[in-house]
C-alpha cells in the first residue's frame, strides 16, 4: 500500500527530495515540520521576468541587461581581473571577473551580445556587475534561456542548502497546503474581524502561497515596499505571535514570586540628605512608581526610561533601599567598567555615611580580590554591588539577592532579562528587576518591544539646567574651536573632545585619539590634557576619569567610550569630530554627557565635507533640539526601529515579514488582541506563538 500523502504535521524528510542530510540543513534553520518549512519566508526577490536599460540601472539593485561587448581586457591591478564593457542603446556598464579561465575570456570577445543578472555597483570607472550570471544570446554556442515569467524567491540559508533546492522544498510544501481544506480558521476569522486595513486580509494558507510564489502579474512594488496585502495578513500574524509571546513571559513571571519590600522611612532620609538636592516631581513619581511594585509579592519587571541627564542613578539608589532595609541584597548592572567605577563611587558618597556597603566588582579586580568579593556576596548581609555583566555570571552566587537594577541597557534582550531573573532564584522567589536606559523609545515601539515590561518615564530634568547649545561648523574651524577650548578651561570649566570610531579598528581609532590628544597638548600648553580610549588598562581609564571628575585635568580626549553614563557637571564643553559620522542617538547620548550642570554649555560638532543628504538632516536635527523623545523619533524616521533598538539583542531581529516602521498602525490593534486572546482564547494564542517561534531556536542561544 502507498504511504498516505504527507501532512503539514509531518517531517520535512516526507517530502520529495528530501534525504537525512537535506533535513539536518534544515534542522539548522529550526526548521522539523512541513508547516515550519512554510513559514521559512522568502527574504526577498530577484526579479529576472524583465530587461533593464542599461541608463536606468542603479547600485545595490539586483537586475536583467542586455548589451553588446565593446571591449573585453584583462586588468592588472592590485587584484588581476577581466573587464568587458557592455552597451545597449541606453548606456554602457562594467562587468568584472575575478576568477576566469581562457575560454570563458574567450567566449566574452568584443562584438557578441550578452545577457546578464547581478547587482550592481558603484566600481571605480563606472556602474559594473561583479561576476554576473552571463548567458550569450546569439552566435553558435548561445546557451540563453528565455525569460522568467514570475519572481523568484530567495530564502535564508545555510551552508549546503540551495536556493534551488530550498525552492523545490518549499514547492513540495505549498502541494501539501493546497491538499489540506482552504477554510479559514479561527485565526484568520480574528484576524479579519479586527483589522481593517482598507482591503480584506487573505487567508493565512493563501499568504503563504503568495508570499512564497508571486504570480506573474505580482504589482512588484507593492510587494518589494511589503504593502501587498498577503505580505500584511503575515505581518499582522507575526506581530501578534511576537506580542503574545512577550507578554506570556511576563504572566509566567507574575506566577512567581518575590519578597514584598516597603519603603524604609529613616534610611529613605537619609539617603535623601546625602544626596543634597531635592527629588524633582518625575523622580518622586517613578520613585512611587516603584515603590507600588516593590511591596507587592511578585517580581517587578520594569523598565525605567529617562533622558540623558534626568537623574536616574538617583532612582536607582532610592529603589535600593527598599531591599536594603529588608536585609537584602542589591546589583546594579552597568555595560561599562568606566561606569561600573562611577557608580561605585556616586553610591559609595551616598550610602557609606548610612553604614551600608558598596561592593565594586570589575575585571580588573586580582584574582584574590575577585574571591573575597564573590566570598561577601555569599553572606546574607544588605550589600550594594556594581559591576559589569561578569556580576551573573554562573560562578556568583547570591546569599539573598533582592533587586537588580540594570543601568544603560536599552539593548537588552528579552532572553538576557530571563536569565537574569533565574539569579538568585530560591524556589519560585525571584528578585525585582529595574532596567534603566536613557534612549527614549516612542509609545507604540516600546510596548512592541518590552511587552513584558512595566514602562515609566522621567519625563524632567533637574531644575536649573540649561539647554546645551549647539553649533555644526566645517573641521577648518578647527582652529577657533582650539581658542574656544583655551578660553573655556581658562575660566575653570572643563572639555571634552571625542573622536568617534572610523575605522573597523579599535587600534587605529585608538591611535587616531592618540594623535589628536598630543596635537591639542601641544596646540594647547596651559592646559592639562587627558586622553581616553579603549585599549587602554582599565586601571589607567579609571584614573584619568577620576581626575578629570576631580578637575585636574582640563580637556578630555576620548574615543566613543564616553558614550554612556559618565557624569562630571563641572565639564560644559564638548566638541565631537567627524560627528558626520554618527547616528542620531549616539550623538544625542554623547552631548548628554555636558550640561549637567548649572553653567551654560555648549557642544561643537565638527564635520567633514561634504555632507550627506541624511548627515545634514541629523546635525540639523541636534542642533534644533534637546529633546531626546524629539530625536529619537527622528532617528526612527531616518535609521528604522531596528537600528535604533538594537534588534538583535531585543530579539525583534527574527522578524521575518513584519517591520516595524512600515507596519506602526497595526501595532496598537496587535496589542488589543494579543490582550483579549489570553484572557479569551488562550488555546489560540498558543498556537500562534507555536507557529512562529519554531526558528527561535538558534537565535534564543545568542
Ligand atoms: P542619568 O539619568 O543620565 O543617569 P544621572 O543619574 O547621572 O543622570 O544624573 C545626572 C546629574 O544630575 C548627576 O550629577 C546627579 O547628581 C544630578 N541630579 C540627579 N537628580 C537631581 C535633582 N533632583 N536635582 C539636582 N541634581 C540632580
Ligand atoms: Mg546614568
Amino acid at each position: 500500500m502507498p504511504a498516505p500523502a504527507p501532512t503539514l504535521d509531518d517531517e520535512v524528510a516526507r517530502l520529495p527530495g528530501a534525504g537525512p542530510r537535506i533535513a539536518e540543513s534544515l534542522a539548522r534553520l529550526g526548521i522539523r515540520t512541513i508547516r515550519e518549512l512554510l513559514f521559512h519566508l522568502p527574504s526577498r526577490y530577484q526579479d529576472r521576468t524583465r530587461l533593464t536599460a542599461i541608463a536606468g540601472v542603479r547600485p545595490q539593485v539586483e537586475v536583467v541587461v542586455e548589451g553588446v561587448i565593446q571591449t573585453t581586457q584583462i586588468h592588472f591591478g592590485k587584484r588581476r581581473a577581466l573587464i568587458c564593457r557592455i552597451a545597449d542603446d541606453s548606456g554602457f556598464l562594467g562587468l568584472r571577473f575575478f576568477y576566469f579561465n581562457r575560454s570563458q575570456q574567450l567566449r566574452l570577445e568584443a562584438g557578441r551580445r550578452v545577457r546578464c543578472f547581478g547587482e550592481v555597483r558603484r566600481g571605480p570607472q563606472m556602474l559594473e556587475m561583479v561576476h554576473p550570471e552571463v548567458q550569450l544570446v546569439d552566435g553558435e554556442d548561445a546557451y540563453s534561456s528565455p525569460l522568467d515569467t514570475a519572481l523568484t524567491p530567495i530564502y535564508p540559508t545555510t551552508e549546503g542548502l540551495h536556493q534551488a533546492r530550498l525552492r523545490k522544498l518549499t514547492g513540495a510544501a505549498l502541494d501539501v497546503l493546497a491538499r489540506e481544506d482552504g477554510q479559514a480558521d479561527a485565526i484568520d476569522a480574528l484576524i479579519a474581524r479586527h483589522f481593517h486595513v482598507g482591503y480584506t486580509l487573505p487567508t493565512l494558507a493563501a499568504a503563504l502561497s503568495y508570499v512564497h510564489r508571486p504570480p506573474p502579474d505580482v504589482d512588484v512594488d507593492e510587494l518589494w515596499q511589503g504593502h501587498h496585502p498577503a505580505q500584511q495578513r503575515l505581518a499582522v500574524e507575526e506581530l501578534l505571535a511576537h506580542q503574545l509571546t512577550l507578554r506570556q513571559i511576563r504572566l509566567r513571571a507574575r506566577r512567581l514570586s518575590a519578597a514584598a519590600l516597603k519603603p524604609p522611612r529613616s534610611l529613605r532620609a537619609g539617603l535623601l540628605r546625602e544626596f543634597g538636592f531635592k527629588l524633582t516631581g518625575a523622580q518622586q513619581r517613578v520613585v512611587r512608581e516603584i515603590d507600588a511594585d516593590l511591596a507587592r509579592p511578585l517580581p517587578m519587571l520594569r523598565l525605567l526610561q529617562g533622558d540623558v541627564g534626568a537623574g536616574k542613578t538617583a532612582v536607582a539608589a532610592m529603589a535600593a533601599t527598599n531591599a536594603l532595609a529588608a536585609g537584602q541584597q542589591v546589583a546594579l548592572m552597568a555595560p561599562t567598567e568606566l561606569l561600573v567605577e562611577q557608580h561605585g563611587r556616586t553610591l559609595s558618597r551616598w550610602f557609606a555615611p548610612l553604614s551600608i556597603d558598596v561592593l565594586v566588582v570589575t575585571g580588573k579586580l586580582a584574582a584574590a580580590a575577585k574571591r573575597s568579593a564573590r566570598a561577601l556576596l555569599g553572606e546574607a548581609v544588605p550589600r550594594l554591588v556594581v559591576g559589569t555583566h561578569a556580576l551573573f555570571q554562573n560562578d556568583v552566587t547570591y546569599a539573598n539577592l533582592g533587586l537588580v537594577i540594570v543601568d544603560e541597557q536599552h539593548r537588552f534582550g528579552v532572553n538576557q532579562r530571563l536569565a537574569l531573573l533565574d539569579k538568585g532564584a530560591v524556589g519560585e522567589q525571584r528578585p525585582h528587576q529595574l532596567i534603566m536606559t536613557a534612549t527614549p523609545i516612542p509609545r507604540t515601539l516600546a510596548m512592541t518591544a518590552y511587552a513584558d515590561l512595566d514602562v515609566s518615564i522621567l519625563d524632567e530634568l533637574p531644575p536649573n539646567r540649561q539647554p546645551v547649545r549647539t553649533s555644526v561648523l566645517p573641521e577648518a574651524r578647527r582652529e577657533d574651536i582650539v581658542a574656544r577650548i583655551h578660553d573655556a578651561c581658562t575660566a575653570g570649566r572643563q572639555a571634552y573632545w571625542v573622536c568617534p570610531l572610523i575605522e573597523e579598528s579599535e587600534h587605529l581609532d585608538s591611535q587616531a585619539a592618540t594623535d589628536t590628544a598630543a596635537a591639542l597638548a601641544a596646540a594647547l600648553p596651559t592646559i592639562k590634557v587627558g586622553l581616553i580610549h579603549g585599549r587602554m588598562h582599565e586601571r589607567e581609564k579609571d584614573l584619568t576619569m577620576q581626575q578629570f571628575a576631580r578637575g585636574q585635568i582640563g580637556l578630555l580626549v576620548a574615543t566613543t567610550v564616553i558614550e554612556v553614563g559618565v557624569d562630571v557637571p563641572n565639564a560644559s564643553l564638548m566638541v565631537i569630530e567627524n560627528a558626520e559620522r554618527l547616528g542620531l542617538s549616539q550623538l544625542h547620548q554623547l552631548r548628554g554627557r555636558v550640561g549637567r550642570g548649572r553653567e551654560q554649555s555648549d557642544c561643537v560638532l565638527l564635520y567633514k565635507s561634504p555632507l550627506s543628504e541624511t548627515a545634514r538632516h541629523r546635525l540639523q536635527t541636534m542642533r534644533e533640539t534637546n529633546d531626546g523623545f524629539v530625536i529619537a523619533e527622528r532617528d526612527l524616521e531616518l535609521r528604522g526601529p531596528g537600528e535604533v533598538l538594537g534588534t538583535r539583542q531585543t530579539g525583534l531581529a527574527e522578524f521575518k515579514i513584519a517591520n516595524l516602521t512600515r507596519d506602526r498602525r497595526l501595532l496598537p490593534t496587535v496589542q488589543q488582541v494579543a490582550d483579549s486572546l489570553l484572557e479569551e482564547a488562550p488555546a489560540l494564542a498558543e498556537r500562534l506563538i507555536e507557529r512562529w517561534t519554531v526558528h527561535r531556536v538558534e537565535y534564543a542561544k545568542v
